[in-house]
């Protein structure tokens, strides 16, 4: 029997392992999801792949699954992170959610000079992360970074690591997307190595801060067409156009 829950644990997974539950996970399983024991449930931890694991103890509180066999290898995204900056708190959410859905490797809250928010909490968008992950039937967990300035990361901008600029800026005039977006392009290798996209807030990006980003020799100022997207409209379509021409997609 093939499980159709899906479940995250921070537990290592292998061959006969047992995992003990927590409150949540045991409600969620035998009270919600009404799982008796020898029930098949698969587990991923982001580090082991997916393993196939049945109900061995049901209990109000707590519980154990115990693993039978890896059903996936853990599968990587690509090295990309999504750089945005907060906005409204189901936006936000969303964000996150998609980010991890669309395989970003890491996401990282960046406050810009018109970011609104200057709090996140980081804890309940992990949890989104986690969630958008078992959903979806990916192995890996994007971390969810803590909320940091945007000026400093700049600062110790690894050299590797390219960015793609998403430039409100460029919506005006009819700026097509840069070679580097262009498919053939892309297969020559021309673009491979760790990414970044970066989205801003509602306000848009400041004069200072777009002259900083067109002189950082990483940066690939990016028009995403000739429409103002809202940011959480543009993380998705920036993930689109980058996973579909560097990334995973291909
Ligand atoms: N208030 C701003 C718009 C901000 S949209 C204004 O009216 O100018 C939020 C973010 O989404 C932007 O900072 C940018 O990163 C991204 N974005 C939205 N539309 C875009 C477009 N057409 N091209 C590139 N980036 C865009």
């Amino acid at each position: 029997m093939s499980a159709k829950i899906r479940l995250f644990v921070d537990h290592p997974l292998g061959p006969g392992q047992s995992v003990a539950l927590n409150r949540d996970q045991a409600h969620y399983l035998f009270g919600v999801m009404r799982l008796a024991e020898g029930a098949p449930v698969a587990l991923f931890n982001g580090r082991d792949g997916e393993w196939l694991a049945h109900v061995t103890e049901a209990a109000k509180r707590g519980g154990v699954l115990t693993c039978a066999e890896q059903t996936r290898p853990l599968q990587m995204p690509p090295d990309l992170w999504l750089l945005f900056a907060p906005i409204k708190k189901a936006r936000t959410d969303f964000i996150v959610e998609k980010a991890a859905e669309m395989g970003a490797a890491r996401i990282l809250p960046v406050q810009t000079e018109f970011t609104n928010s200057e709090r996140i909490r980081q804890d309940r968008l992990q949890a989104h992360a986690i969630e958008a992950a078992e959903q979806c039937g990916g192995t890996y967990v994007p971390e969810v970074a803590d909320l940091q300035k945007l000026s400093l990361l700049l600062d110790r901008w690894p050299a590797d690591r390219q960015l793609m600029f998403c430039d409100e800026a460029e919506a005006e005039g009819s700026s097509a997307p840069p070679g580097l977006f262009d498919r053939s392009a892309s297969r020559e290798g021309k673009a491979s190595g760790p990414w970044a996209i970066l989205i801003g807030p509602e306000g848009g990006f400041s004069e200072p801060e777009r002259t900083r980003l067109r002189a950082l020799p990483q940066a690939h100022t990016v028009s995403l067409g000739p429409r103002i997207l809202r940011a959480d409209t543009a993380a998705v379509a920036a993930m689109t156009l980058w996973q579909n021409t560097l990334g995973d997609w291909r």
